[in-house]
């Protein structure tokens, strides 16, 4: 296929393998986070990490939105459909995912409650536009790569005048994400020697935000594009920054990222939402300035607002490590639980359940035993 097929050479895997071996230290180690979760899937899909020498590991990051949402605003969500009788839409991964005491939104819809899996933003429009006797609340959720869209329909609901129509907002930043990983990095984090940088995150803010990564902890990025030769190329040329000591961002997906990013949709961002001061993620803690709620402007949009529900505290299922992996800390193959107790059958974590979830790769993908350990 046309525009795929080149990015898929096998011949091209070859040479790429034999650069990368032929000009890694043997002396070190070269361990390379890659952020998204669509990278964690290329490598497993492909044997990526199989192709590399044994000196350089890939370390799994927290970039799947669905596994970085934590239980507490899923017990939110799940409450407002409780409470206030609310139409829940939001898109399929996030249905099994398990919240409090093994709920899910699957199973508060199998008990009555009206969620609804949707497509795209102009679905959930659609559904207010054509029940208007319903309150029909968006569980909204994401990187930078799908704040812009719910932009739009917030916009084009407040152009309509659709007054049952409001959005629970959980869109999260990803610098300061990685700001998090590397500020712990040491003794109690995950020690990195370069980062695959998102590739669609990347195409909505540019490159020129992961500046600080170089500037303050002085690790390499390279922005990497989804297809296997692209992540190959990209731990190439982080080996050669690390060789030759230089740091700095350089963009392997120049074929769809600049420096500055997509005007339009940071314009939309900026008009519609702002920063939390606060917000929690799965892992990684309560982070600040990491997320996104909406505006003033827009306040009478926002489903917090408009629904406000009282939530107990939320614990995660015993033995899950899904906090750590998602810092980079353990592999899937260290949780107790993994094809064991939790399939993508019976997930026990978000990570298993969501495409980008690590667990979800490492099972689809495996080449391991249960608990082994190893992959
Ligand atoms: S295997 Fe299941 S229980 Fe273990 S970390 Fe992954 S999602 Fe959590």
């Amino acid at each position: 296929m046309k525009y795929v097929d080149e990015f898929r050479d096998q011949q091209l895997a070859r040479q790429l393998a034999a650069a990368i071996a032929a000009e890694v230290d043997p002396g070190r180690d070269y361990r390379l986070m890659e952020f998204c979760g669509g990278h964690t899937h290329a490598i497993f899909r492909y044997g990526v990490q199989q192709l590399m020498p044994p000196n350089l590991r890939f370390v799994h990051g927290p970039g799947c939105p669905v596994c970085v949402l934590p239980m507490a605003r899923l017990d939110q969500a799940i409450a407002m459909t409780r409470e206030h009788g609310v139409t829940l839409c939001t898109y399929g991964d996030l249905m099994r995912v398990p919240a409090s005491g093994r709920q899910t939104l699957l199973k508060a819809k199998a008990a009555g409650a009206d969620v609804r899996m949707i497509y795209s933003t102009q679905d959930v429009l659609r559904i207010a536009r054509t029940e208007p006797e319903r309150q029909v609340v968006f569980l909204a959720i994401g990187f930078e790569t799908t704040t812009p869209p719910t932009a739009v329909a917030i916009l084009q609901a407040r152009a309509e005048g659709l007054k049952n129509l409001s959005i629970l907002c959980n869109h999260v930043l990803t610098p300061p994400a990685l700001r998090a990983i590397l500020a712990t990095a040491g003794p109690e984090g995950v020690q990195l020697d370069g980062i695959l940088g998102p590739s669609h995150v990347s195409t909505v803010i540019g490159t020129q935000p992961y500046a600080f990564v170089p500037r303050e902890f002085g690790v390499p990025v390279v922005i990497a594009g989804f297809e296997p030769l692209d992540v190959m190329q990209s731990a190439l040329m982080l080996v050669r920054q690390i060789n030759t000591g230089r740091c700095e961002v350089e963009n392997q997906y120049s074929r769809a990222v600049d420096e500055h990013g997509n005007a339009r949709a940071l314009e939309l961002m900026a008009r519609v939402f702002v920063t939390r001061p606060s917000f929690e993620w799965r892992g990684l803690g309560f982070l600040p300035e990491s997320a996104l709620a909406l505006g003033e402007d827009y306040a009478d949009l926002d489903a917090e607002r408009r629904f406000p529900v009282r939530i107990e505290a939320s614990h995660e299922i015993k033995g899950c490590e899904c906090p750590a992996i998602l810092r980079g800390l353990k592999e899937p193959t260290e949780c107790k639980l993994f094809g064991t107790v939790c399939t993508p059958d019976n997930p026990m974590g978000a990570c298993m359940v969501s495409s980008e979830g690590a667990c979800a790769a490492y099972w689809s993908h495996r080449t391991h035993t249960p608990h082994s350990g190893r992959h």
